[in-house]
């Protein structure tokens, strides 16, 4: 088993900044295995090449759970990696087979998958959600893709059927602050009300004016939730929680290959960009000592929480039941 170290910085950061405010008990709503076989073109997963970041399976994730957090009781929902040319059905047959009865997890679906096919599989392997993608949507410009492009009406309404989450990576330039996709996602919350929608990213909102801009449309839904993950941007977590439903908000991190990073996502003009240690040239003779972007989202988080004051059980909300309440935990 490969093992994670941690630094003195990141030892230092996580005792004072995130450890005083982290619960006992999380549920982490975003995270992803993968098994780099299961990839026929690793050059589209440039993470999965690291040898601490790809071939990420239930122990492994776990070990990451308890290294970073090592004062909690981690649980969470686990997906396979979506990415070009991935072996769908063996990444879902693998994920259903491997993940804990603890944990919960999500099946990768593909647009083309008809309805008697994807409901095979919700019926045999018996996920809580699915997790649609914009590099399987079968448009020019996947940048571009609409939400219905990723996940077409009629797996939306199997997720209805069966009272599914849908994690929703949403695609165009300025993420749900685009005017079609909070059409669409009204529209779509409103006729299938037992599919709950979590819009992964704050909405992919990375910055400031996305969130700001989606917040004042976004309407105000019992199935309309969001998660934590990636974002590293205190001002988005403190427009998040003064302009959302917190109780419709969910803590994920989105490890393994895209938070154990050690770096950050970083606002460039009305750009997003993560960012390692390793593409940076130091100023001076001193090496950049980045901590992983599970942390610096963590930090970003609960200053943001501090700034909002929030109360502890509001904060115990995101972390763990609000998930409790989606996922029927209990
Ligand atoms: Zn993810």
């Amino acid at each position: 088993m490969r093992s994670i170290y941690l630094s003195d910085t990141d030892h230092l950061i996580y005792d004072r900044e995130i450890k005083p405010y982290l619960p006992l008990q999380i549920f982490d709503a975003h995270t992803h295995l993968i098994l780099n076989d299961h990839y026929s073109d690793l050059d589209s997963v440039p993470l999965a090449t690291d040898p601490m970041l790809g071939n990420v399976d239930m122990g492994y994730l776990q070990h990451w759970w308890q290294k970073l957090f090592p004062d909690s009781r981690v649980h969470g929902l686990v997906m396979g990696f979506p990415a070009r040319g991935c072996n769908i059905p063996e990444i879902n047959r693998y994920v259903a087979e491997h993940v804990t009865p603890e944990n919960r997890f999500s099946l990768l679906v593909h647009p083309l998958m008809s309805a008697g096919e994807l409901e095979l599989m919700i019926v045999g392997y018996k996920p809580v959600g699915l997790k649609p993608y914009m590099v399987f949507a079968a448009v020019d410009d996947v940048q571009q893709a609409c939400i219905c492009d990723m996940i077409p009406e009629h797996q939306i309404a199997l997720a209805n059927k069966y009272k599914l989450a849908i994690t929703l990576h949403v695609s165009k330039g300025r993420g749900m602050a685009d005017p079609q996709n909070l059409a669409d996602i009204r529209r779509l919350a409103e006729k299938y009300p037992d599919c709950n929608f979590i819009l992964a990213h704050c909405g992919r909102c990375f910055i400031p004016p996305n969130m700001e801009a989606a917040l004042k449309h976004l309407p105000a839904l019992p199935n309309l939730w969001v998660d934590t993950s990636a974002v590293c941007d205190i001002g988005v977590f403190a427009m998040l929680l003064d302009g959302f439903d917190r109780s419709r908000i969910l803590f994920g991190t989105d490890l393994v290959t895209a938070s154990g990073i050690r770096g950050t996502y970083v606002r460039f003009g009305m750009q997003w960009q993560w960012v390692t240690s390793a593409q940076l040239t130091p100023v001076g003779n001193k090496p950049i000592e980045a901590t992983f972007a599970a942390y610096e989202n963590l930090c970003a988080l609960l200053y943001a929480v501090k700034f909002c004051k929030l109360k502890k059980c509001e904060l115990d909300n995101i972390f763990f039941n609000n998930a409790t309440e989606l996922f029927q935990l209990q």
